[in-house]
């Protein structure tokens, strides 16, 4: 075996059906006297946070955005000042997780973070933000959470279409982990046990939305795929997702999932063996197509323009995507390049270039 170096972050876990009651007393471990709530305006758990957290609940955020826009983090510390907060709960999606983030990173305070989409932000200590239609993404210890509650009955109300994309969302950080340049063979184990648990799990979702044991299962793989994300580096993929989610204001996890089988098809022929493991987690011959057809089977949009994508701006994005270069298993070749996001852009099955 090769030698490795393995960094997981240690954020304190509780998991389970109900694990949202641990949130008083979490607080209580932490030293939080005043918490500030932070959530997006659709959020309907949040108020069982602020009741569960009763007089440690000094204020409530409901505006966070997608991409963590830098003037909302700036209107939601003039919040936290104001109610004098000593720590950050957050309850919601990626969103909610970013804004949490952001405050964390300029206020040093402790985060406990309760995800209800599997988006695998709350397992890393990064944080992209967005000003001005671009996102910069930065790490820092003071981003990454203390704690993380994943509570599967928050989950139940997740909407099945946006379940699954969000669950393709968290495949892809297991993908890119399986062929980044620092794996190692713990991040393996856990990329293809997250692969396979949402591969088993989203189509069940999609069927029958109120199965617990495919909203635990799936749970479970988006803890894993974000323990991955946090773990090591990403490639392309995550790379064409920011440029287009900065670019055009993009759904996040819906653009995740229209891109993903592309990049797959471009890196393929670079990394067979990371290949052979996700096509294997995902039960399926081709990991690319495999991927596709996961989508397919969710009911995720596979085309881009549908998304959003203006078509006359795919050179755009083709500069955007080879600007700073970064490490990939394939190098980076504009035309290459060009052809995935032509086909994501069309929702044409992935195709080797
Ligand atoms: P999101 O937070 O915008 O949530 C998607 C939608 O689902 C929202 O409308 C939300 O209100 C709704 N929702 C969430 N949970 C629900 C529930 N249980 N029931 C009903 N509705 C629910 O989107 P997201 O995909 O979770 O996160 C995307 C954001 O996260 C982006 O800003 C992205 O950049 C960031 N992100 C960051 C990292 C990181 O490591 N820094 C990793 C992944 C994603």
């Amino acid at each position: 075996m090769d030698n490795f170096v393995c960094g997981i972050n240690p954020a304190r876990v509780i998991f389970g059906t109900g694990a949202l009651s641990h949130l008083g007393g979490e607080a209580s471990r932490l030293g939080i006297q005043r918490a500030l709530i932070v959530t997006t305006s659709s959020q309907r758990h949040a108020e069982q946070a602020v009741s569960l957290l009763g007089c440690r609940a000094a204020g409530t955020f409901t505006g966070a955005k997608m991409h963590t826009p830098l003037r909302i983090t700036d209107t939601a510390l003039a919040a936290l000042i104001d109610c004098d907060a000593d720590g950050i709960v957050a309850i919601g999606g990626g969103a909610a997780i970013g804004l949490s983030k952001a405050l964390a990173l300029r206020t040093d305070l402790p985060q406990i973070v309760i995800p209800t989409t599997y988006s695998g932000s709350e397992m890393t200590a990064i944080l992209g933000e967005t000003d001005d239609g671009k996102k910069v993404t930065q790490t820092s210890s003071r981003i990454l959470p203390e704690v993380v509650i994943y509570d599967v009955e928050l989950t139940l109300s997740f909407p099945a279409l946006l379940a699954g994309t969000s669950g393709l969302n968290a495949i892809a950080h297991a993908v890119e982990a399986l062929y980044a340049r620092d794996r190692n063979p713990v991040v393996d184990l856990l990329a293809v046990e997250g692969i396979s648990a949402l591969a088993k799990a989203l189509p069940r979702i999609v069927e029958h939305p109120q199965d617990h044991d495919a909203r635990a299962l799936a749970l479970y793989g988006a803890f894993l795929c974000g323990t991955c994300l946090g773990a090591v580096g990403m490639a392309l993929h995550h790379k064409l997702c920011h440029t287009l989610g900065g670019l055009f204001d993009l759904p996040h996890a819906p653009t995740h999932a229209a891109v993903l089988p592309h990049a797959v098809a471009y890196n393929a022929p670079a990394v067979p063996q990371a290949m052979a493991k996700i096509a294997a987690a995902l039960a399926t011959r081709d990991a690319a197509i495999g991927l596709y057809d996961l989508a397919g089977a969710v009911g995720a949009i596979r085309t881009l323009a549908d998304l959003g994508m203006p078509a006359d701006r795919l050179s755009e994005v083709v500069c955007l995507a080879l600007q700073n270069p970064y490490w990939n298993p394939r190098p980076l070749e504009p035309q290459g390049i060009r052809f995935l996001l032509e086909h994501a852009l069309a929702g044409r099955p992935p195709q080797p270039d």
